[in-house]
């Protein structure tokens, strides 16, 4: 009966202990849903929830513990909207797929996760790898590495020699053919499938590639690639999983028909013109700009030897035109959710989209709510994360400065909080 008791108390104990709770005393803090600043105030972290926040500095109680941040300004961990976590742009990056086991790729990918929750983005959106991208979501969600909170896509949907057809520019016996399964299509009834598919192999959201890309081995970097139809089945059977849909666009022709066909964003979108914008706004698109994927294979693209020659001139003329699209499109009212395409661009850059969009007229709180509150929407998981607000998962992180008054300082994220625990302070 003792033992039994004492066994009781050891529970209870460590119950008690784990429910942690924490007063963050910020200086400033962005309240992204108001679009404000507020000054002094304090967020109760209870466990992975945020409980409260309220005005002042709160005096701690027994077994509350006070985080200091009253000389840095808080705000929700940032979410990138599209990344590619497996990997990273390179001279060397096409011959790694000939060369590295998924293992070797899993285990080098762990240091790109690591870079990127350190640079303050808590929740990423995997647009398209191997499906080691689906193991390191577990290995992070179970803690084994650290990392953001991944929603990924797998293997992203391509049509046959279309950009994401994974042996684009193989020599021919090694070519086959692949379909569905691995991720190419060439009818609505594949696009079923290749869905499906998707959702066994552990996704959580699907990306098409509705026309040509600058880094596939092709010569077509803008295209379409996609039928209508072939899109609106994407959708169609993406809907019946609760899972968001995205198009990588960069021509016209491809990005209309994705938007007809119900793709819930763009991503790239840069040669998007007056009628798609319109259309997006009419539809509630999301646009993801990517500015910092195209200002990085531009510059790249004048090293020789960086990219294979039949990327150069389409690195070229893609790259520069991004910023001014996204320019032009959030002057329209085009929806827009931060995205980076890092894997393109450097792990752990990711925030230098915040200044790119600065750059191009957007006010330092709407890149930063683009990053919050428009993301967690595109995903649907506003009521989960993307605001500090009570009874959201504790993703909170800290700048030295404020943003809205100097943006440079998103660059250097000193605090990280994700679901509650601290991983940099
Ligand atoms: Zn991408």
């Amino acid at each position: 009966m003792r033992c039994y008791i004492s066994f009781l108390l050891l529970f209870v104990g460590v119950i008690v202990g784990t429910a942690q709770v924490s007063l963050i005393h910020c200086g400033k803090l962005i309240d992204v849903e108001a679009g404000k600043v507020l000054e002094k105030m304090t967020i109760v972290v209870n466990a992975n929830i945020i409980e409260k926040v309220v005005s002042g500095y709160q005096t701690p109680t027994a077994g509350e513990q006070v985080i200091d941040l009253k000389t840095m300004t808080v705000m929700p961990g940032w979410m990138d909207m599209h990344v590619h976590i497996e990997h990273e742009s390179g001279p060397r990056r096409y011959e790694e797929t000939f060369r590295e086991n998924e293992s070797y790729v899993a285990l080098k990918a762990t240091q790109y996760c690591r870079r990127t929750l350190n640079a303050g983005f808590t929740t990423v959106r995997d647009l398209g790898g191997s499906g080691v991208n689906v193991s390191l979501r577990e290995a992070i969600k179970n803690g084994f590495i650290d990392g953001p909170r991944i929603y990924t896509c797998e293997k992203s949907i391509a049509t046959t020699g279309g950009h994401g057809d994974p042996t684009n520019g193989v020599r021919d016996n090694l070519k086959g053919d692949p379909g569905p399964k691995e991720g190419v299509i060439n009818s609505p009834e594949e696009a079923a499938k290749a869905v499906r598919q998707r959702y066994k192999n552990g996704a959580d959201c699907i990306k098409i590639t509705s026309t040509g890309g600058v880094l596939s081995v092709a010569s077509d970097g803008s295209g379409p690639q996609f039928t209508t139809d072939e899109v609106a089945a994407v959708v169609k059977a993406a809907n019946d999983y609760g899972f968001v849909t995205a198009a990588h666009a960069h021509g016209a022709e491809g990005m209309k028909r994705a938007v007809l066909g119900g793709i819930h964003s763009i991503e790239h979108g840069t040669f998007m013109d007056e009628e798609i914008m319109n259309l997006m706004k009419e539809k509630g698109t999301y646009y993801v700009p990517t500015i910092a994927a195209g200002k990085f294979v531009a510059e790249k693209a004048k090293i020789p030897g960086f990219y294979p020659a039949i990327i150069v001139p389409k690195a070229l003329k893609v790259g520069p035109q991004i910023q001014k699209t996204f320019e032009a499109a959030y002057k329209a009212g085009v929806k827009i959710a931060f995205g980076t395409d890092s894997g393109v661009s450097i792990h752990g850059e990711n925030a230098k989209e915040f200044i790119f969009m600065t750059e191009a007229g957007m006010p330092a709180m709407e890149a930063i709510r683009a990053a919050t509150k428009n993301a967690a929407s595109l995903l649907r998981i506003y009521d989960k994360v993307g605001s500090l607000t009570a009874g959201k998962w504790a993703d909170i992180i800290a700048t030295r400065e404020d943003p809205t008054q100097n943006i440079q300082t998103v660059l250097e994220v000193p605090f990280v909080m994700k679901d509650g625990k601290v991983f940099k302070q």
